[in-house]
């Protein structure tokens, strides 16, 4: 065996391997960059997600002449100097390697002018190699554009997505860039339509509304907290924003976006009680820690970070969520929303036969269980009904009951009856979560949600499955209709039935809901009509059952 050293352009080109991916982790270490320059605006272009083209132009710093050569080598940088440097990283990068990496699979033109310098420089660079540079002219500032990606690695080329799927990736890391530095102005663009402009804030909380729109971040719980070096501002969603996938678990560490780790699973401690299981609770940390207790470097994308002491850590933020949490009571504490939820509820399940809605002196109980041989007892802990049957005692998850009488409703035939709206409801999404969405309203059409784009951010509803659109009204479109999105584009074309259980999942009451008699007797009918009861459309168990002669077995009767 030969051993020979390496070609200065195959060591790069291996290198660029591990930083750049796909298009959007070449967008992640250009725009790390700028704002490691101190950036204060921030223009993005994005062509064929960032495949075709890609320009990030900001008014930070800039470089000169030679600090670009320099910044093109690998192992480059201007923010660290010392080993000992790599224990206080205060920047987004340190590694000084993705420049030249970027640049290694790509075709590059960077046009940077320095602060106090008088003109611009301008340098194309093609896998790595400096082909043209002049003088030219620009703002203070740096504007870096990559075309072809991957155009000189065939292997990397091919295993390209489509465009979309690139731009969704693209735009998503983008809005947690967006969201962890509100105090930079942003501009986006993407296939030469603007996805986005937002002016800076000191205010977390503006940017998040800003991306999100208020109706959601209104209802999020504030907990901020601050000890021994640890400071949070923190943004909790209740429980009934909880969404089916984990994506809107975000973790901003002292401006830097990482996966939340350990940090994001103790998190589902303080939800416990209030979530189903399969939801995912929505929360935005913003976490200043001193460099010290972080370890950045573990990462070669910087996209996870190690606590040095992790426990402490964890434990703080959870005392933050369950403070926020607890200062709201369920489900009375929202009376506005809780009363028009509780009024189409009681709608949804009105009784039929009058005779078996309970009249003053006359107990319903006794009727129905003379009727259907069991009868309702009452609700246990807000989540549970107790229901005696003629052999035993059954307990009933509400919430996993509702489910699947809600979605059993949906399968009596293919043809989902929709209810149309006389007023269009307008439902503004996150940015980069049009495209997926408009690409999904065929499929949601056939389940009879009816959606309309209505340009920028904004997409109009009209009109919803009939039998969940009065209680969905009431608790709002946007995160069902983001949910069905998602799967859809998850997984393909999902069957009707996958939008139609994240439909009624969301619409189902939650644990938590106090229900009325006639209500948790109208549920446990309609429950035990279904075809399938034993289990919720997601497949776990709704109820379990004690036999009398478990009962008496167990008091050794
Ligand atoms: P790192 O960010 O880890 O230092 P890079 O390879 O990404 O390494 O960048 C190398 C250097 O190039 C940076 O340290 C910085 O000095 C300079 N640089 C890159 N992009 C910009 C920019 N947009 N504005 C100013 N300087 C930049
Ligand atoms: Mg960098």
């Amino acid at each position: 065996m030969r051993i020979r050293r390496l070609e200065e352009t195959v060591v790069r080109q291996i290198a660029a391997g591990e930083v750049v991916e796909r298009p959007a982790s070449a967008a992640k270490e250009l725009v790390e960059n700028s704002l490691d320059a101190a950036a204060g605006s921030l223009q993005v272009e994005l062509e064929g997600g960032g495949a075709i083209k890609l320009r990030v132009a900001d008014d930070g710093e800039g470089m000169t002449p030679d600090e670009m050569r320099l910044a093109l080598e690998r192992h480059t940088t201007s923010k660290l100097m010392w080993e000992e440097d790599l224990r206080h990283v205060r920047t987004l990068g340190f590694r000084g390697e993705a420049l030249a990496a970027v640049c290694s699979v790509t075709r590059a033109e960077l046009v940077s002018r320095a602060r106090g310098e008088d003109e611009a420089y301008r340098m194309v660079v093609e896998g790595g190699a400096v082909t043209q540079e002049a003088p030219a002219a620009r703002a203070v500032g740096t504007t870096v554009e990559l075309s072809d990606l991957f155009f000189n690695v065939p292997a990397r080329r091919k295993v390209l997505q489509a465009h979309s799927t690139e731009a969704r990736h693209t735009l998503g890391m983008l809005r947690r860039l967006v969201l962890a530095r509100p105090a930079v102005r942003w501009n986006v663009s993407s296939e030469g339509r603007n996805v986005l402009s937002v002016a800076p804030t000191d205010e977390p909380g503006r940017r998040l509304s800003q991306v999100y729109g208020a109706d959601m971040t209104d209802q999020l719980l504030r907990g901020d907290m601050e000890e021994g070096g640890l400071s949070l501002v923190g943004f909790f969603g209740p429980p009934e924003i909880a969404r089916a996938t984990r994506g809107e678990q975000h973790l901003f560490l002292s401006g830097r976006p990482v996966r939340p780790g350990p940090l994001g699973s103790a998190l589902y401690q303080p939800y416990a009680r209030y979530l189903s299981r399969g939801r995912h609770p929505v929360w935005f940390l913003y976490l200043d820690v001193d460099p010290e207790v972080v370890d950045v470097n573990v990462h070669p994308r910087k996209e996870e970070v190690r606590f040095r002491a992790e426990g402490a850590m964890v434990d703080f933020v959870r005392r933050a969520a369950t403070r926020a949490l607890g200062g709201k009571s369920y489900p009375a504490a929202d009376l506005g929303g809780y009363e028009s939820v509780r009024e189409s509820a009681g709608q949804a399940w009105r009784v039929a036969d009058a005779g078996e809605v309970p009249t003053a002196g006359l107990s319903p109980r006794f009727t129905s269980a003379e009727r259907s041989g069991w009868r309702v007892l009452g609700q246990l802990h807000g989540g549970y009904l107790v229901v005696e049957t003629d052999d035993g005692v059954e307990i009933v998850d509400q919430h996993a009951a509702h489910e699947r009488v809600l979605f059993e409703r949906a399968e009596v035939d293919d043809e989902v009856p929709m209810q149309s709206f006389l007023v269009p409801v307008q439902i503004d999404v996150p940015f980069d979560r049009v495209e997926p969405l408009r690409q999904a309203i065929p499929q949601l059409c056939q389940v009879g949600v009816l959606l309309e784009e209505f340009g920028g951010n904004a997409f109009r509803l009209h009109g919803w499955p009939a039998p969940l659109a009065e209680r969905q009204a009431a608790l709002g479109f946007r995160e069902p209709l983001l949910a069905a999105a998602e799967l859809y584009l998850s997984g393909g074309e999902p069957p009707l039935r996958e939008l139609w259980r994240e439909v009624a999942c969301t619409a189902a009451v939650k644990v938590g809901e106090e229900l009325s008699p006639p209500e948790q007797e109208a549920l446990v009918r309609q429950w035990k009509a279904c075809r399938e009861p034993a289990r919720c459309p997601h497949g776990r168990p709704v109820s379990i059952c004690l036999s009398r002669a478990e009962l008496d077995r167990k008091v050794g009767r």
